[in-house]
């Protein structure tokens, strides 16, 4: 018995020929299976963009169409259409808003001190305006407030601590 090849799209064993490798390849059942298994990683973009220039497939609306994804005509149904340019609408969207800038959270710092909001979620949580919540790293707990012995790392910084003045030289 001579070398095999396993094709493992269609898991097909063949003969290990470069001739009969080819043929197996080209074949429109590989090719199917090839496509198949490529389209579930391909993304919404290049899905609608492939499907929208394609006229919707009259067999695979009444039954099977036997070409499935390697079928020149579209396989989505106008919903799936709509559905995937929303999503793609959606994602761009999302893509060309601006990122939290330190501005928001320098503001969201000054607010916090001046109105004296101590609850631990407003302390650590930003809603910017573009509707995206940050949750801090940091988040102040008023407990300490209580303690006037604490360690500088753990107390609460007011303006007066930035004041030159009142900066020790290190020796
Ligand atoms: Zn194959
Ligand atoms: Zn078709």
């Amino acid at each position: 018995m001579g070398k095999r090849y396993h094709c493992e799209y269609c898991d097909k064993t063949l003969v290990a020929a470069p001739s009969t490798i080819r043929t197996h390849n080209n074949g429109s059942v590989h090719q199917k299976l090839v496509n198949d298994h490529y389209q579930q990683f391909k993304d919404p973009e290049t899905i609608l963009e492939e499907e929208s220039s394609k006229r919707p497939c009259t067999r695979y609306i009444t039954s099977q169409c036997p070409f499935g994804s390697i079928c020149r005509y579209s396989h989505y149904t106008p919903e799936e259409i709509n559905n995937l340019k929303y999503y793609v609408a959606e994602k761009k969207k999302l893509q060309t808003k601006n990122p939290v800038s330190f501005g928001d959270i320098y503001e969201k710092f000054i607010v916090d001190n001046t109105t004296q909001v101590t609850t631990k979620e407003n302390e650590s949580v930003i809603y910017d305006s573009n509707g995206y919540t940050h949750i801090l790293p940091w988040a102040y707990n008023p407990i300490f407030d209580n303690y006037s012995d604490l360690p500088p790392s753990i107390k609460r910084l007011k303006m007066s601590d930035f004041d030159n003045s009142n900066i020790v030289t290190w020796g």
